[in-house]
């Protein structure tokens, strides 16, 4: 053969009587179709099978199958970010003239994309404070088609009652979105609550080992109708070296899971008891206001694995501890197989003002903690010495 032919022609590999044991990674933009006929009936859904990978491919599907039966939903799908999860919702089940409920808690970019994003297009949006149900209530209009909240609100934990939330949303025919990222589904299944889509940020504590970006969408048939679709034709789809990495990571989630909110349990414990600590806040806590709810609304006995702490000598004791927290890295991030910490003020908040920043219970002195899976001892003695500073 001429170098130049030297090109990977079918047959690639010989059938064989084995299969992998591990899903592939499957890098193939494109699939060789039989005939015409074949390629038609593929791209028309009448036959499953793959043609191009923006439409499907073997990694993602393998991915958003288990997530489909980690949240017990009915459909699946993946984005290449949490955001491209996101606003697939918004571009599948909203248009001009609609309008959305917000929890003004949620999730910075988020708030942007419908905010500054959905105004672009037509879409108003209120932002409320979806613990208080009577203003979710009062925020809903004629033409409101969809309510979006979290499980576990960030960076202060409060916990939305999706139950209640729901029948808000069902009453004025919306949807409701609940991005579960802080809890994952091994703490709570919002679909089981009467949510009509869930979505998680699987760039977190889903795929766990902060190497990778992406989301995934879960819902009703009917919810997730138009969502395929969308995926493909404003280009969010996901791409399979991520899925297949996150594959990997989700077979240890539920483990990774149960030291993490047992770590983050104890960490809640241990900073209630230090001086400087002038306030923690973790739904785990005996202290904590919406505790009842996250026992009633979370399964295994656990809280997740974010916990969030004030100090009393605000934004120079929180520079303070973040120098001396040599075992805890700063990264605005979660999620991942250590315990990181972030600083609300200067990251994730740092759009709004100081008033804004008030109102949600952000002070300089607010550090979010970020647990991870490693002895308890570890952690306690990182805080310990992180805290002797001050
Ligand atoms: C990170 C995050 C997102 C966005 O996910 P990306 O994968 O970063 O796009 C959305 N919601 C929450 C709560 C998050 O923590």
């Amino acid at each position: 053969m001429r170098p130049d032919d030297i090109l990977p022609r079918p047959p690639h590999v010989p059938p064989l009587p084995t299969q992998p044991h591990t899903p592939p990674l499957q890098l193939t933009s494109v699939w060789e179709c039989d005939s015409p006929a074949q390629a038609d009936a593929m791209l028309g859904k009448s036959i499953p099978g793959y043609v191009y990978q923006r439409d499907g491919h073997p990694n993602g599907d393998t991915l958003a199958e288990l997530c489909r039966q980690l949240h017990g939903a009915e459909q699946a799908a993946l984005a290449n970010s949490g955001m491209a999860a996101i606003s697939a919702v918004l571009l599948a089940t909203l248009k001009a003239g609609d309008h959305v409920v917000v929890s003004r808690r949620i999730y910075g970019k988020t708030m942007v994309l419908f905010q500054q994003e959905g105004a672009r297009l037509g879409i108003e949006t209120t932002a409320v404070d979806t613990c208080d149900l009577n203003a979710v209530a009062a925020a809903m209009e004629k033409n409101t088609r969809l309510v979006v909240a979290e499980t576990i609100a960030n960076p202060l934990l409060e916990v939305a009652d999706i139950r209640a939330l729901g029948k808000i949303a069902h009453f004025h025919q919306a949807l409701l979105l609940v991005d579960n990222t802080f809890a994952t589904p091994i703490v709570c299944r919002p679909l089981a609550l009467g949510a009509d889509l869930v979505m998680e940020s699987l760039t977190k504590m889903m795929n766990g080992h902060s190497d990778v970006i992406l989301g995934a969408i879960a819902g009703t048939t009917a919810a997730m109708q138009r969502i395929p679709a969308v995926l493909s034709t404003w280009g969010l789809a996901s791409h399979p070296f991520d899925c297949w990495l996150a594959t990997r990571g989700l077979a240890t989630l539920a483990v990774r899971m149960e030291r993490a909110c047992k770590n983050a349990q104890i960490a809640a414990e241990f900073l209630q008891q230090q001086s400087a600590v002038k306030n923690v806040f973790y739904p785990g806590l005996k202290s904590a206001n919406d505790r009842d709810l996250a026992v009633r609304q979370f399964t295994r006995d656990q809280f997740g694995y974010m916990v969030t702490f004030e100090l009393a000598g605000g934004r120079a004791a929180a520079d303070a501890f973040i120098a001396s927290a040599q075992q805890i890295p700063f990264c605005p991030s979660l999620g991942s197989i250590g315990t990181s910490l972030s600083h609300p003020e200067t990251t994730s908040h740092r759009g709004l003002t100081e008033e804004e920043r008030l109102a949600l219970g952000i002070t300089g002195g607010t550090i979010r903690l970020s647990v991870g899976i490693e002895s308890p001892e570890f952690l306690q003695e990182a805080l310990a010495a992180a805290l002797q500073v001050l």
